[in-house]
């Protein structure tokens, strides 16, 4: 019998986010393929768990995943884990997952938390979809071209707070009324979470430590209704006895519109 790989969540600051199921498994297995071990331990300390860890990072992957594979097929069972949050994302584990998959091992993923999925808990936004896109690239052209390509996204990504204020004057060369919301430190003593037109959150980082980690979310343009609509809904108000000041007024509320687009559909 081959043994089972489980994926497990642990904390992305606060020791007290992990489940209890994580830290059954945790002790259950035969071995922990931790990112980090010095990391890993003070989860372990926090919960008396003994089980023994094992390196497993990004740069040795191909060589790990083998031997951790090689114990799997022994009858082993071993956990995953991260430094911080769900493995792989934006976290190693793939090269492993996909070798267990070829050699027919069984996979658990032992859920829990995510930064990711944290800042999407705790802000509203429109709609129901999000694109969420790791760490943002280094280059200017490149970071540019992803903002511009995903206006119509709600636009998720990870960013180190060396390098926010830059990437906040890209965003707002390229997306000038862009709304923008940022979770820092999430779960942790210091948490923020700010929703801000970016012109306003630039202002508001100039003003803040540039420390702790961070995800961030540029809000999707929100996008006018079609003509037909709009011209129904013009109507309506106009048989209601709305004057011309009243309809931009109330369109301009309700559905975000431009007033000088509203004016000429009204004359229309
Ligand atoms: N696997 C992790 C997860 O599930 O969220 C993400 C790992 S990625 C290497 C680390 C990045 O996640 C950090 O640089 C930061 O952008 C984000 N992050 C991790 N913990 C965070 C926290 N407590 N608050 C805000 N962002 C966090």
């Amino acid at each position: 019998m081959t043994g089972i790989l489980y994926v497990v969540s642990t904390p992305i600051g606060n020791l007290g986010d992990i489940t209890l199921r994580a830290i059954e498994t945790l002790k259950s297995v035969d071995l922990i393929a931790s990112e980090d071990t010095r990391t890993t331990s003070i989860l372990l300390e926090k919960y008396s768990i003994k089980t023994k860890t094992e390196s497993y990072h990004k740069f040795s992957e191909s060589k790990k995943a083998s031997k951790i594979i090689e114990l799997l097929k022994e009858g082993l069972n071993v956990a995953l884990v991260s430094d911080a949050g769900t493995p792989l994302i934006s976290d190693p584990g793939g090269v492993l997952i996909g070798e267990a998959n070829k050699n027919n091992i069984k996979v658990v993923p032992i859920g829990g938390i995510s930064a990711v999925i944290t800042l999407l808990s705790s802000i509203q936004k429109e709609g129901e979809d999000f694109k969420f896109i790791g760490f943002l690239p280094r280059i200017k052209a490149q970071i540019e071209e992803i903002i511009t390509k995903n206006q119509n996204e709600n636009l998720v990504f990870y960013e180190s707070p060396k390098r926010i204020q830059e990437t906040l004057e890209i965003i707002k060369e390229k997306r000038t009324n862009s709304l923008i919301s940022i979770g820092r430190e999430l779960t942790k003593k210091f948490e923020e979470i700010k929703t801000l037109k970016i012109e306003d959150m630039i202002e508001f980082y100039k003003l803040t430590p540039k420390k702790g980690e961070m995800v961030c979310m540029i809000h999707k343009e929100k996008t006018d209704p079609d003509e037909t609509i709009l011209k129904e809904k013009i109507k309506a108000l106009k048989g209601c006895g709305f004057s011309q000041k009243d309809t931009v007024k109330i369109l301009e509320i309700t559905d975000n519109i431009n007033k000088n687009r509203i004016k000429s559909l009204y004359n229309s």
